[in-house]
């Protein structure tokens, strides 16, 4: 199974082309939902965080409080670190139970972290989702209301865009309107076919 690998810094529009890609009926993991998935209520990964930081991170509902647990690991290193290294192996091996159960003509795996970890090991084809950083700070704004600068410090902080297109296979430029990106999706949708009919079985 060809597994394609889409990641791009924040608000580049990659669960826009996802979306296109469902629709045309590949299936799609998304790390940021498996990352969720893992910390639901009864699941072995929320027991051991509240055994280890204690019960002031549940909510009375009983879900993590990830603006609690977000503040905690803020400025603390080792708690970061604690928490990383009892959840990354989870969610790679939930990204990998999912991309296995996948029926699609290929999968994807959707991912804003794929290149700053070693999920892009899980891939065949990386497509990086590109646009210019003021882009980035007014389609974000419009759509969470965050502030210009607290986009530009998420920018700061996430893998530098250069960095990002030299390790692609595949960019995608998503600076002109959603009509154009659907177009653009339908062209890949067509080259990733291709590839999946010359790789060896
Ligand atoms: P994040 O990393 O923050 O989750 P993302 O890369 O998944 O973001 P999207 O949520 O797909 O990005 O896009 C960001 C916003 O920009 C959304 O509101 C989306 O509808 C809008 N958007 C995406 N592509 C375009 C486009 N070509 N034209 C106009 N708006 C767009």
């Amino acid at each position: 199974m060809l597994i394609v690998g889409i990641t791009g810094g924040i608000g580049s529009g990659k669960s826009a082309v996802t979306r296109e890609l469902e629709q045309l009926g590949i299936e799609v993991v998304d790390a940021d939902i498996v990352a969720r998935d893992v910390v639901k209520p009864g699941e072995k990964a929320l027991e051991d965080i509240t055994a280890h930081f204690g019960n002031h991170l549940l909510t009375s509902a009983g879900d993590l409080n990830r603006a609690a647990l977000r503040t905690l690991i803020f400025d603390d290193p080792a708690a970061r670190k604690w928490l990383e290294e009892r959840l990354h192996p989870i969610i790679r091996e939930r990204i990998v139970q999912q991309l296995n159960n996948a029926q699609s003509p290929y999968v994807v795996l959707a991912s804003p972290l794929l290149l700053e970890t070693d999920q892009h090991q899980l891939t065949d084809h990386i497509v990086v989702v590109d646009v210019p950083e003021a882009i980035q700070i007014t389609r974000t704004g419009s759509r969470d209301s965050n502030s210009a600068a607290q986009v530009k410090a998420i920018i700061q902080a996430q893998m530098p865009r250069d960095q990002k297109i030299a390790k692609a296979d595949t960019i995608i430029d998503n600076s002109a309107d959603l009509a154009t990106l659907k177009t653009k999706v339908i062209d890949l949708h067509a080259k990733l076919l291709t590839l999946v009919k010359q790789a060896p079985n």
